[in-house]
């Protein structure tokens, strides 16, 4: 490594190896859960009465608070947070990036006479001005209207965030253009949180349930992770520039011993957990589970689920939370897609259901889940829903680091099909060729009188499926572990609202038929459900040939790569579904897809210019150099083949990079959006793809400390 880049590194390792807030006690539980959180208890213990209930009055009725109201809420939130040692508050919003923004203002407003005092108004907590225009819009905002406005959420719990120096007020907010257009991923969430509260509500009614009134979508995230060594990131310009290692050759050993899946965790590592939930904690994020996951090097955190809304922006805050403590450790937590090739890459697993605001979960099939009418219709509408929009669906998760995992043979494909296990899918079966209801449950007997019984689930687990039924929720597992879950959220929320009215409009005619037999009535509706889009369900290998031909021949989309995908954004069907629940215009939908198939082409763009530059400024020389040790090793036995394999390698790398370089150059490529992503993908990726392939041949042969980069065994192997 050069020397500059050499004191680069150990410059940036300002805290290694532990608790800039303070050595952490890793045995101290005293951190109250949600001691940063300005939420119930603690507006409740702040505000008067009648302020407390004017609040809590507005956000049930989802109207909204006057001016008096406000101030006080802000007066006392202000306070709260001085106490917390913030000096500074900010709006905390989720702009198209995926990532979450931020700018903090001081509380304090000087005086004139030299001193200054801490305001904070009711005004400023309600509304902010951002008067960046360098947030992607996709056209919706152009300069010259450049206003975009902040709007507090006050279903969302402001929170202090803290840093070794200070602290500030966080203020989760919408973000939204000066002609009303959303630009963030919280409005259309929170609309269509919305549309399908009416819709459920309208069919609970059906089945004469009259006490709900208030249906939310709730999310539970599995995030995937990979944690390394900052001092290996740091030496690696396509890590600390993309994300991901753009070259490495396949270590010796990978996971082929299947030793790390829920493997015991390493102690460096256990000590980053416990102090990243302790934070998180702090924040109210109800974290539960942690484990190994499969590769090496990564590991997976869940929370308890909760409602879309919140659980979304608790979502974003441990992702960040993640990547601070690590750093704190001396470890860099990576959350791209496919930080490694050949190595399993890091999703999302996205668990949605709804729930009635009096405590049931609409998707909890009970005992006889075959005699549950009410639970079957709401099954059969997200098959429906899911059958139709697949092509959203997918669109909805494509990114350009997702292209390495689907529809590349890895989990879980780019073909959108549902799991439902034998005794859900055969209870469907049943109803659809008139035989019963009765499903039975099973015990599993483990051959010994010393151990319990246990009670068999009503379907095995199905890793492989997209979307799969597990228990009393379904599990959207096809999310990149870098997203952001609001538009996912969003693009269920709103397609199971549609199914839901549409099955509901099919049972009200069937309850006319059938004399208001409602069990008859609802067995009509599902049997026609299950036979119109049952081809979407599938319990086999979803990595498989056989599902790919199979899925081909039931008409179900593979849409592969990101460029096919996000057309669906914009697709007629789509611009009809979310019109008609308001959740996205289409000048709002048709903003989204221009920013994504942006963010593709220019991440395509700076990976490959990464790589051009790797390949030429530090492979290449490195290749160079092993060619003058063989110079210098001239009639030693052998040396004359090691030459030639050399070369005819070196030659190949510098094909590559010249075929990249030009690949990548401007002049070269198509101006239309789309045109340009689908150009990145057929020409740029190759030319990387070949120019990595030589290069990671060379990483076997140059000698070792020859070598500029470090190498995956490093990387993932010393924890
Ligand atoms: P697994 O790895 O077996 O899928 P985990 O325990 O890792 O299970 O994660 C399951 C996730 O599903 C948790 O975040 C959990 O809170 C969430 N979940 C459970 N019930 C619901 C529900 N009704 N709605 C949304 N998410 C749920
Ligand atoms: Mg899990």
């Amino acid at each position: 490594m050069s020397r500059t880049r050499q004191q680069n590194v150990t410059a940036a390792q300002w805290a290694v190896n532990g608790g800039a807030l303070g050595a952490p006690d890793l045995t101290d539980h005293g951190i109250a859960f949600g001691s940063n959180v300005f939420g119930l208890d603690e507006q409740r213990r702040r505000l008067p009465k009648h302020v407390f209930k004017a609040l809590t009055g507005a956000l049930a009725a989802g109207t909204p608070l006057d001016a008096s109201t406000a101030d006080m809420v802000a007066q006392a939130m202000k306070e709260w947070a001085m106490e917390k040692g913030a000096t500074h508050y900010t709006h905390w919003f989720q702009p198209l990036t995926n990532l979450t923004a931020e700018k903090h203002d001081s509380f304090f407003n000087p005086t004139g006479d030299g001193n200054a005092i801490a305001e904070f108004s009711g005004k400023e907590l309600i509304q902010g001005e951002p008067d960046a225009s360098s947030f992607p819009t996709g056209g919706i905002r152009a300069t010259f209207e450049a206003r975009g406005y902040t709007a507090w959420d006050p279903t969302s719990p402001a929170f202090v965030l803290e840093n070794p120096n200070g602290a500030f007020l966080c203020i989760p907010t919408a973000f939204v253009s000066w002609t009303g257009e959303a630009l963030d991923h919280k409005i259309p969430l929170l609309r269509s949180m919305d549309a399908l509260s009416t819709s459920a509500l309208r069919a609970l009614k059906l089945f004469g349930d009259t006490e709900a009134s208030r249906i939310f979508t709730t999310v539970g995230p599995e995030q995937e992770y990979f944690l390394i060594d900052e001092q290996y990131y740091f030496e690696r310009p396509d890590l600390y520039t993309t994300g991901r290692t753009l070259f490495g050759a396949k270590p010796p050993k990978g996971h082929e011993l299947d030793e790390h899946y829920f493997g015991s965790i390493p102690e460096r590592v256990l000590a980053f957990m416990l102090e990243s939930e302790n934070e998180l904690r702090k924040l109210g994020v109800p974290v539960k589970t942690r484990h190994n996951e499969v590769a090496p090097a990564q590991y997976e955190l869940a929370p308890i689920f909760e409602n879309s809304n919140v659980g979304s922006d608790h979502q974003q805050l441990t992702m960040q939370v993640l990547q601070n403590v690590a750093r704190r450790y001396g470890l860099v937590c990576l959350l791209h897609e496919k930080p490694f090739a050949g190595v399993n890459g890091s999703g999302k697993h996205n668990n949605w259901s709804m729930g009635t605001d009096t405590g049931h979960n609409l998707l909890e099939p009970g005992d006889t889940p075959g005699e549950n009418m009410q639970f079957l219709f709401f099954c059969a509408a997200v098959i429906r829903a899911v059958n139709k929009h697949q092509a959203l669906l997918r669109a909805s998760v494509a990114n350009v680091g997702q292209d390495h995992r689907l529809g590349a043979n890895e989990a879980p494909p780019a073909i959108i099909s549902i799991f439902l296990g034998d005794e859900l899918e055969n209870a469907f079966k049943k109803i659809a060729t008139g035989r019963g209801r009765k499903t039975k449950k099973g015990l599993l007997g483990l051959g010994t009188t010393m151990l319990p019984q246990l009670p068999l689930h009503g379907g095995d687990r199905n890793r492989t499926s997209p979307f799969a039924f597990t228990g009393n929720k379904f599990e959207f597992r096809a999310l990149g572990s870098s997203m952001s879950l609001g538009f996912v959220n969003t693009v269920l929320n709103t397609i199971a609202a549609e199914a839901i009215d549409e099955l509901s409009d099919q049972l009200e005619k069937a309850l006319k038929t059938s004399k208001g037999d409602l069990d008859e009535a609802v067995a009509s509706v599902v049997k026609g459900v299950w036979e119109a889009n049952s081809q979407v369900v599938f319990n086999g290998d979803g990595y498989s040939q056989e599902w790919h031909d199979e899925a081909e021949k039931r008409g179900l989309m593979n849409l592969r790569t990101t460029p096919d995908a996000l057309p669906w954004f914009v697709k007629a069907q789509t611009v009809k579904t979310f019109d008609k629940y308001n959740v996205l215009s289409e000048r709002e939908l048709e903003a989204r897809y221009e920013v994504a198939v942006e963010q593709y082409a220019t991440k395509l763009n700076i990976e490959a210019e990464v790589a051009a530059s790797i390949a030429r400024t530090m492979i290449l020389p490195a290749a160079l150099r092993q060619a003058e040790l063989l110079d210098e090793a001239e009639g030693v036995a052998g040396v004359d083949r090691l030459k030639e394999e050399l070369s005819s390698v070196t030659g190949e790398l510098v094909d590559g990079i010249f075929t990249l370089e030009g690949a990548n150059l401007e002049e070269n490529q198509p101006e239309d959006p789309l045109k340009l992503a689908q150009y990145m993908r057929d020409k740029v990726i190759p030319a990387m793809d070949a120019t990595r392939s030589a290069a990671d041949r060379l990483e076997k042969i140059v000698a070792d400390d020859l070598w500029p980069l470090p190498k995956y065994q490093e990387m993932l192997f010393i924890k």
